[in-house]
């Protein structure tokens, strides 16, 4: 499958890999919107958050579990932090195997663009 998300999580294209498990891969964003700023994504394929299954519920959870766990580790969990996903090209997706982003390390606007 020619998804750029995959490769990473294969190994075939290079990321700064800063955790992986056998869900899971976060790394860092090559374009970063904050001093913190990671990529979490499953190694299961799935396109948006719309194709998401009841079977991906564990999975699900261990992106958002994984996500703060990293958070505390990075020392930005007291101060705040983001975790955010977009769904779709209208709020942003830009690459279509689902992510959370991690982001931190600076104040937060809301409501986000
Ligand atoms: P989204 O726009 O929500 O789909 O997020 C995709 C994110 O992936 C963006 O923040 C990009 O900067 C990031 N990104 C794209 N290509 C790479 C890459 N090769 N390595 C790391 N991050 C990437
Ligand atoms: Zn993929």
């Amino acid at each position: 499958m020619d998804c750029l998300f995959c490769k990473i999580a294969n190994g075939d294209i290079p990321a700064k890999i800063v955790y992986q498990d056998e869900i899971a891969v976060i790394f860092d964003d090559i374009n970063p919107q904050a001093p913190h700023h990671k990529v979490i994504i499953p190694r299961k394929h799935i396109a948006t958050l719309n194709e998401a299954l009841e079977e991906d519920r564990h999975l699900l959870g261990h992106l958002a579990l994984s996500a703060a766990k990293l958070a505390k580790e990075l020392n930005i969990a007291n101060e705040g932090y983001r975790v955010v996903m977009n769904c779709n090209a209208g709020a942003g997706q830009s690459v279509f195997h689902i992510h959370f982003h991690l982001l931190g390390g600076r104040r937060m606007g809301w409501p986000p663009g």
